[in-house]
């Protein structure tokens, strides 16, 4: 079995799957049985003593028993089907949602290294798009299955009337899915171009929304839309090429079968005299059996065409797995900041294999307030990053009190550090809703406590005070009372140390000076790195430390 195949069993759970494939053949089992028990039907109605033998003796079974059983099948397929389709769907959720948990687990759980370096529109088109797809392939499946083995099952009851007959309509049968393999096989490209169809949208779609300000300035806004609705048109295109080739398979199907049936029904009369019950049950078996055929066809084309979603939904999937985050083993606490945060000769080199850092050492005790100045692409947040236990050094260690941050306890000491960075990112929902998002547990004490720690006092006077809601990534408030708000949470946590990454670079001078005043105010009780160009927070720090192009400057 592929590594797909086996996930997906295992998403669906092996005994939901034995269930649903026993109700296809108890669906098939009736249909079969439905079409034998025409035979003596027929000859009952039509009084034809004419007759082939038969390999049973259910020509002597009277009238009244005959459609009594009939519906009795009729009633057990109705069943089956009701059942069948329940299961299938739930079969379908679990494996949809199963993948989405993963694929969120798995994004999460990953390292930082490996995320920084990511195109999330990728991530985006894959957990919205592809897995709901991946519910499609899995539809298929179920609906393969299903026309696969009811096909046996007519097969089966052909034989009992007409070996010949029926191993014709076998053959043809199989001569048609062969002949139609082409397109099956384009369905696949078809699959494979609409996934990259979908990441350009996402990609499109998020650049544009992000630069939404920009478009309106530039006076772009116009050719923005032309762009996207591209993308779009695009994605329809390849649809289109999938529907002409659905089409194209059931068309050649149905002339194809209606040329053959037309051939095997003038034989029969003419060239072998077959009894009319016989012949009206093969019809009516060749009627059922026609669109099954049709159905494998679409189902097959249908999972080819979805399967390319599914292989690279795994496949990213994988790839966050495999860059995972190393896991705590053994007891390990959390570290607490008790004399000092020091990097010893870190050196950082990025995924695509830029040195971002050169062998930096650099040592901030505990209650200072220390400043990284340097200019863009020195390194400055790569620092904050390591010092956050966010990624670990390449070479070299950072230590919390002495002691390497390694595997496990990189996660814990995130627990104590506390960041807000030059955006500050805010969240739909109250003011209250923000800061209880670092600390659940905070009570309204602690929250009026950080806000006032953070000079963001201005909240008590917003309508509805901590209720306030805020808008859409706090787009009700002006960026500097953002990130008075960003900063309140950060303290809320009442971290070992914060780490500051430009947040007052995009403020008006009044917030500086207002995020300034709470940060002279943190000094000895909590350790701060400032992050920054020049100037500003930087100002304030007991120790000053300064980077260009990865490596430290003598002070
Ligand atoms: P600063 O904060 O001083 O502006 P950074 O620490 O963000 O600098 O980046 C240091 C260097 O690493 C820069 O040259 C930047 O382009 C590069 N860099 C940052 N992130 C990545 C990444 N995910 N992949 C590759 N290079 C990166």
């Amino acid at each position: 079995m592929s590594s797909a195949a086996k996930e997906l069993v295992e998403l669906a759970g092996r005994k939901d799957l034995v269930v649903l494939g026993a109700l296809a053949v108890i669906g098939a089992a009736t249909e079969g049985l439905g079409v034998v028990l025409l035979v003596p039907l027929l000859i009952l109605l039509s009084g034809e003593t004419r007759f082939t033998q038969l390999p049973f003796e259910l020509t002597q079974v009277p009238l009244a028993i005959l459609l009594a059983i009939y519906v009795v099948l009729v009633a057990v397929r109705a069943g089956t089907e009701i059942a069948r389709a329940l299961l299938a769907q739930r079969v379908t959720v679990s494996i949809v949602d199963g993948l989405r948990r993963r694929a969120l687990a798995a994004l999460f759980g990953a390292d930082w290294r490996f995320l920084s370096g990511q195109a999330q529109s990728r991530n985006r088109a894959m957990i919205v798009t592809s897995i709901d797809r991946v519910g499609e392939a899995v539809q298929y499946l179920t609906s393969l299955l299903r026309a696969g083995v009811t096909l046996v099952a007519l097969a089966i009851a052909g034989l009992t009337l007409s070996p010949m007959f029926s191993l014709g309509m076998v053959l043809a049968g199989i001569a048609a899915l062969a002949l139609l393999r082409w397109l099956r096989r384009d369905a696949r490209r078809i699959g494979e171009a609409l996934v990259q169809r979908y990441e350009g949208i996402y990609r499109k779609l998020e650049e544009g929304l992000a630069a939404l300000r920009l478009a309106k300035m530039h006076a772009r806004g116009r050719r923005e839309v032309d762009g996207t609705v591209l993308e779009f048109e695009a994605m329809r295109q390849v649809e289109r090429r999938y529907i002409l080739t659905t089409m194209a398979a059931r068309s050649a199907i149905q002339i194809g079968a209606a040329v053959l049936l037309a051939i095997a029904v003038w034989f029969a009369i003419e060239g072998f005299s077959a009894s009319s019950a016989i012949l009206l049950a093969f019809v009516a078996l060749a009627v059922r059996a026609i669109p099954l055929v049709e159905s494998i066809q679409a189902a097959a084309q249908g999972w080819n065409h979805a399967a390319p979603s599914l292989e690279q939904s795994l496949a990213l999937i994988g790839e966050a797995e495999k860059n995972a985050e190393p896991l705590q083993t053994g007891p390990v606490g959390t570290p607490r900041l008790r004399r000092s945060v020091e990097l010893q000769n870190v050196r950082f080199v990025h995924s695509d294999g830029r040195i971002a850092l050169m062998d930096v050492s650099l040592n901030i005790p505990r209650g200072q307030i220390a400043a990284l100045t340097g200019p863009s692409g020195a390194g400055k947040s790569t620092v904050a990053d390591l010092a956050a236990g966010l990624v670990s050094p390449d070479r070299g260690a950072v230590l919390i009190d002495g002691v390497p941050l390694e595997r496990g306890a990189r996660q814990a000491w995130r627990s104590r550090v506390a960041y807000v960075q030059q955006d500050a990112v805010l969240f739909s929902g109250s003011v209250r809703d923000n800061l209880r998002w670092a600390e659940p547990e905070a009570d309204e004490h602690q929250i009026c406590e950080a806000l006032r720690r953070a000079s963001a006092d201005f909240v008590l006077d917003l309508p509805g005070g901590f209720d306030c809601r805020i808008g859409e990534a706090g787009r009700a408030l002006s960026g500097g009372e953002r990130q008075r708000i960003a900063l309140a949470r950060a303290l809320l946590r009442e971290p070992d140390l914060l780490i500051l990454d430009e947040a007052t670079s995009a403020v008006d001078p009044a917030s500086e000076e207002k995020i300034a005043q709470a940060v002279a105010g943190l000094e000895g009780k909590c350790t701060v790195l400032v992050i920054g160009h020049r100037g500003g927070l930087a100002e304030m720090a007991s120790r000053r430390f300064a980077l260009e192009n990865g490596c430290l400057l003598p002070s």
